[in-house]
C-alpha cells in the first residue's frame, strides 16, 4: 500500500537577474527536481542518496509539503496534497520528521516529557493518555521514565536523537522522514541509532524515507535506494 507517491514531480526556481533573462527578456529556471516519480510503501524504507545539490532536500520538502511542486503531483495516503498551510491537522500529524542535528530537533528549554507530549497535547489528548503514551514512546526508543525531567543539554547526542524520534512518532505517522539522522553522531552511537531504526521499521506500520550521504547507513537500513543526480533519478531499485 503506497504511503507516498511522487508523480512526474518537478520543482523549478527562477534564476533572477541572469544575463540570459535580461538578453531574452524572460525568466530562466533551474530545476532542483526534474520530472521525478517514486513510490514509498508501508513497512518499507526508501533511501535517497546523492551528492550535495542533487535535489534530496527538495524531494523531502515536496514530500512533507514544505514546498509545492511546479509540475506533477504529490500523493499522500491516496490524496493529492497541497501546500502545508492548507493541510489538515491529521495530514500534518501523518508525517514525522527527524533532522540531522539532534539538539536542533529539540527545543533546548523543553524537558523530555514536554518535548514528547507536545504533539499529543496539540492533538487534544488528555493528561492520563499523554502520560501513558510518553512512557510507551520512551520504551520504544530505548529510554525510560528517568529521563522525563531532563533538558536536551543534559542528554547525549544519541539520547537527544532518541527523544526527537519519540516525538516524531508520537501520533503514529504513516511516513517518517529521516534527514541525515546519524550524520552528527559518533561512530559507536551511530551504530546503535541505526539498530534502533531497523528495529522500528520492523515493529511500526509506517514508511520511512531516509536521506543520507553515508552509503553504509543507507545500505544497512534501506529496502530500496534512489540515487539522485542533478534533480533526477539515475538509479532506483532494491538495495541488494
Ligand atoms: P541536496 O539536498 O541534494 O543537497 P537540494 O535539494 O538542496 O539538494 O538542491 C537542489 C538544487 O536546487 C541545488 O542546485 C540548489 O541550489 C537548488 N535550490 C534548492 N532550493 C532552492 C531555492 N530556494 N532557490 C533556488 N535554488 C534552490
Ligand atoms: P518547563 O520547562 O516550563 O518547566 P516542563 O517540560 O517541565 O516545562 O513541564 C511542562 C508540563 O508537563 C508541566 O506543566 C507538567 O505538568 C507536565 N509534566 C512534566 N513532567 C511530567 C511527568 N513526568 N509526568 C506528568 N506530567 C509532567
Amino acid at each position: 500500500e503506497p504511503v507516498l507517491e511522487l508523480r512526474g514531480v518537478s520543482k523549478r526556481y527562477p534564476i533572477e537577474d541572469s544575463w540570459l533573462s535580461r538578453v531574452r527578456g524572460r525568466d530562466r529556471y533551474a530545476s532542483a527536481v526534474d520530472d521525478l516519480s517514486l513510490t514509498v510503501r508501508r513497512g518499507e524504507t526508501l533511501g535517497i542518496v546523492g551528492e550535495s545539490g542533487a535535489g534530496k532536500s527538495t524531494v523531502i520538502d515536496l514530500a512533507t509539503g514544505l514546498e509545492s511542486p511546479t509540475a506533477g503531483e504529490v500523493v499522500f495516503d491516496g490524496d493529492t496534497v497541497g501546500p502545508i498551510a492548507n493541510r489538515s491537522r491529521d495530514q500534518l500529524a501523518a508525517v514525522g520528521r527527524l533532522f540531522q542535528h539532534p539538539r536542533s530537533s529539540l527545543d533546548p528549554r523543553q524537558r523530555v516529557y514536554r518535548a514528547i507530549s507536545e504533539p499529543l497535547l496539540e492533538a487534544g489528548w488528555r493528561r492520563d493518555r499523554r502520560r501513558e503514551r510518553v512512557s510507551e514512546l520512551l520504551s520504544l526508543v530505548g529510554l525510560d521514565d528517568r529521563h522525563t525531567e531532563r533538558r536536551p543539554r543534559e542528554l547525549s547526542g544519541g539520547q537527544c536523537q532518541r527523544i526527537a524520534l519519540a516525538r516524531a512518532l508520537a501520533l503514529e505517522p504513516s511516513l517518517v522522514v529521516l534527514d541525515e539522522p546519524t550524520a552528527a553522531l559518533d561512530v559507536s552511537v551511530r551504530a546503535r541509532v541505526c539498530n534502533l531504526l531497523l528495529e522500528l521499521r520492523d515493529r511500526l506500520d509506517c514508511a520511512f524515507v531516509l536521506v543520507s550521504h553515508d552509503l553504509g547507513v543507507v545500505r544497512h537500513l534501506a529496502d530500496r535506494i534512489a540515487v539522485m543526480r542533478d534533480g533526477q533519478l539515475v538509479e532506483y531499485g532494491s538495495a541488494s
